[in-house]
């Protein structure tokens, strides 16, 4: 089945918001097996909605609505759907008592206009709004089907999840199976030439490529008969693809990298500390978006100045003036003084040149030492980021510690550099 995502809203046109829901849409339709042949912003007029509802119509047989459903005058989405669709819109006692029920729940005084959303098409589905206010609601005329969702994104994925995911089974064209694969320390351009031969043939499976803040991405999709049929097309490509790029690969279940890390400390009660000058806690803060992680996380210490890594770690006063905080030596001294510290089975610690300034002859902004402390030996490790930005640089750092963590904990070797 094809279909199209209708974005209504004229702050999306005016660049006030971005269309995070239509992007959600797209990846759930697509795991649903339905193909979206087009995308539309349109503002929230009446007319020009019509134009983009003749247009989408003439070539697919699914529209989805995004927004415009809310209380207020400029909402005109549902108004404007179920009048093309020739449907006349009566008011549902069932939604005026949710309306009713969620306004008191959430201490609301209920205004007159709140009632337009209980307004609903005679011949119709309506979807319950498990977050908020407005129902979805789904028109059908003439083997066409028009689906509004609401636009607040939490309402749009809790409704999607509890029923309109079920709805749109009907129109799925078969089975979807897809895997992404996580790859670190390569580029986009190098691994998309090392995959040339295979991105080159693809139909199905298909194969996409996406860099992703330093990270890169490959999207390996099937639709088929059934789930199983599509797994099978989809594996041999994964096992290629993660034969060709090595240990690069991080994870092939579209995992975040301290996601991996974290759960294998877990697993195995490894303990870890971290000292950061200039990612300033970044390390700390990512770890600490894994569920579970204060079993093993012991300390993280932000130590900017010469003073704090002195003080806190250890660092010889000596190296420190001779050396400048940027140099192995440094790395090496702040994670050896970490394990001093605090005993933990992992000690990791970084220093480097965030920019835009800081650049000093024979390090550039983007340069970092990592240094790690783990089972008796410690490594320093090279960083260059691309310096896109002081963001950029302070994230990819980041990365790399977790990526040298990752690493370790499997046995594996540590590039030279990154
Ligand atoms: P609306 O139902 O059009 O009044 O939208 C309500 C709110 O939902 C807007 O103020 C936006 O903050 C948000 N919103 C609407 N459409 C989108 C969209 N396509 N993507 C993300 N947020 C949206
Ligand atoms: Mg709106």
């Amino acid at each position: 089945m094809k279909s199209a995502i209708i974005s209504v809203g004229t702050e999306l046109l005016m660049g006030q918001i971005v269309d995070t829901n239509a992007v959600y849409l797209s990846t759930e339709l697509r795991s649903l097996g339905i193909d979206v042949n087009y995308r539309y912003t349109v503002g929230d007029n009446d007319a020009r909605l019509r134009e983009i509802l003749d247009l989408a119509l003439k070539d697919v047989d699914l529209i989805i609505t995004i927004g415009g459903l809310g209380p207020t005058e400029d909402d005109m989405t549902k108004e404007t759907v179920c009048d093309y669709f020739g449907e006349k819109l009566v008011m549902s006692k069932k939604v005026k008592t949710d309306l009713i029920r969620h306004a008191a729940a959430h201490s609301y005084t209920l205004t007159e206009n709140v009632y337009k959303q209980a307004m609903v098409p005679e011949n119709g589905t309506v979807f319950y709004n498990g977050a908020g206010m407005a129902p979805g609601i789904a028109v059908e005329k003439d083997g066409k089907t028009a689906v509004m969702l609401p636009g607040p994104p939490r309402e749009l994925k809790t409704m999607f999840n509890d029923s309109v995911r079920d709805y749109l089974k009907k129109f799925s064209g078969g089975s979807i199976y897809y895997k992404v694969i996580k790859i670190f320390g390569r580029g986009e351009s190098s691994v998309e030439t090392d995959l040339l031969d295979l991105i080159d043939t693809q139909t199905d499976p298909t194969i996409a490529t996406y860099a992703k803040e330093g990270e890169c991405t490959v999207r390996v999709a099937s639709k088929r008969a059934t789930v199983e049929e599509a797994e099978a097309a989809v594996m041999p490509v994964v096992n290629e693809i993660v034969r060709r790029e090595g240990d690069h690969v991080y994870s092939i279940d579209d995992e975040e990298l301290m996601d991996v890390v974290g759960k294998k400390l877990e697993a195995d009660r490894i303990s870890i500390s971290c000292c950061e000058s200039c990612t300033g806690g970044m390390f700390a803060e990512y770890l600490t978006t894994v569920p579970g992680i204060s079993d093993v996380f012991e300390r993280g210490i932000v130590t900017y100045t010469y003073r704090a890594k002195e003080e806190e770690l250890g660092v010889d006063h000596d190296t420190l003036q001779i050396c400048t905080a940027v140099a192995p030596e440094v790395a090496q001294q702040m994670a050896e003084g970490l394990y001093k510290k605090t005993g933990s089975d992992v000690c990791i610690s970084v220093t480097g040149i965030a920019g835009p300034s800081g650049a000093m002859p024979g390090k550039p902004v983007g340069l970092a030492y990592i240094g790690c402390a783990y089972k008796g030996e410690t490594t320093v490790t090279k960083v260059l980021a691309r310096n896109l930005s002081r963001q950029w640089n302070r994230r990819y750092f980041t990365l790399a510690m977790f990526d040298i963590v990752n690493r370790k904990l499997d046995g594996r070797k540590i590039p030279e550099s990154y």
